[in-house]
């Protein structure tokens, strides 16, 4: 069975971090964890250097080795999950710089890698990840003794721009780090969108990069074609898919394409999601299967060779709305079984 086609822009995503970049003032990052949200860290990260990004943050230390392995010695790999027991190896194979979160994970680093580079991630009121105020204050003088490359924090409500959760964490993080002598870093995608008050020295947009929201002017970035395998008639009052649960409301032309939920279409999407024959919406007709969807065709008048889920007329949050989900987690889920093509 041939599969779906995921055609990757990237030059779409450098012209995202480009719009992202020039709203801040200091350095821009880029964070590619979970395999570049989804559309391959080592080609991501690869395009985004040669745009000039020189700090990548990724989530673990394996996503940093195979993204060190992808851009070579030079640019600084950050991990949010810091140092964990059995990454010494890696962080220092891969020369990663992780994010401190704890005192535990501190005396872990300087004890295994002494004078190896790292940053500290500190929490202010997300209570995810990073060092609280009381524990920061007890190890501060030692770790800026040691010379951290960079204090970071993350926002909960970044997405909301009039949370009050934003003001209380920005006044949080100045309480915790002014006077230091240490480059910070607070905003992502939301964040490097409220303005220059959540920039300081460097912004870590994720999202936005691939062409998700908050960034209502992002560039569509991902392009996913689903191949048609089969058109047959439906005649009005049959049924279509497991459970039964579409029945033709009139006789039909149904498509099955390639592409299902082990693809990434997830299940929730079901029958609120479209599939696009140019500008020809093609509705979802019944369940989404592990490997197949369906969709009805008889308001074009041709039967397709593909339909496109993802691009220019559907957006990834468009689809996650359907699914009644985020579109990071559209991008997330992309699946292994996509033929990735790459277009510059
Ligand atoms: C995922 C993540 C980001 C990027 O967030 P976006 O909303 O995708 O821009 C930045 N910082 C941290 C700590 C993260 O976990």
């Amino acid at each position: 069975m041939t599969s779906a086609t995921l055609t990757i822009d990237l030059g779409a995503l450098v012209r995202n971090w480009q719009a992202l970049d020039a709203l801040s003032e200091g350095e821009t990052g880029a964070v590619v964890k979970a395999n570049g949200y989804g559309i391959g860290s080592p080609v991501a990260g690869r395009a985004l250097a040669r745009a000039g990004v020189r700090s990548f943050f990724v989530a673990t230390a394996n996503e940093g080795a195979i993204l060190r392995a992808a851009l070579g010695q030079g640019p600084t790999i950050y991990v949010f999950s810091g140092h964990m027991v059995g990454d010494t190896r890696l962080v220092e194979e891969a020369a990663l710089t992780p994010l401190l979160n704890s005192v535990d994970q501190m005396l872990r680093h300087v004890e295994a890698l002494p004078g190896a580079p790292f940053g500290i991630q500190l929490d202010t009121g997300m209570n995810r990840l990073g060092m609280e105020p009381p524990e920061w204050s007890a190890v501060r003088d030692i770790a800026i003794a040691q010379g951290p490359q960079l204090i970071m924090s993350h926002l909960a409500c970044a997405d909301e721009p009039d949370h009050p959760m934003n003001a209380h964490q920005l006044s949080e993080f100045h309480a915790m780090t002014d006077g230091l002598d240490v480059p910070r870093s607070l905003a992502a995608t939301g964040g490097t969108l409220m303005g220059g008050a959540y920039h300081f020295d460097m912004t870590r947009p994720g999202v936005g990069l691939y062409g998700g929201l908050p960034f209502e002017g992002a560039a569509p970035v991902v392009n996913l074609d689903l191949p048609v395998i089969q058109v047959r008639d439906v005649a009005k009052g049959e049924t279509v898919g497991y459970g039964n649960v579409w029945q033709a409301p009139r006789d039909a032309r149904i498509a099955t394409l390639s592409g299902g939920y082990a693809d990434g279409l997830i299940r929730a999407m079901g029958a609120q999601a479209t599939l696009f024959a140019d500008a020809t919406p093609c509705p979802v007709v019944g369940r989404v299967s592990m490997d197949l969807i369906t969709a009805d065709v008889t308001d074009l008048g041709h039967d397709p060779d593909t339909l496109q889920l993802l691009g220019a007329r559907q957006t990834v949050d468009m689809v996650a709305d359907a699914a009644g989900t985020i579109g990071y987690e559209i991008l997330t889920s992309l699946g292994q079984r996509y033929h990735r093509t790459y277009a510059e």
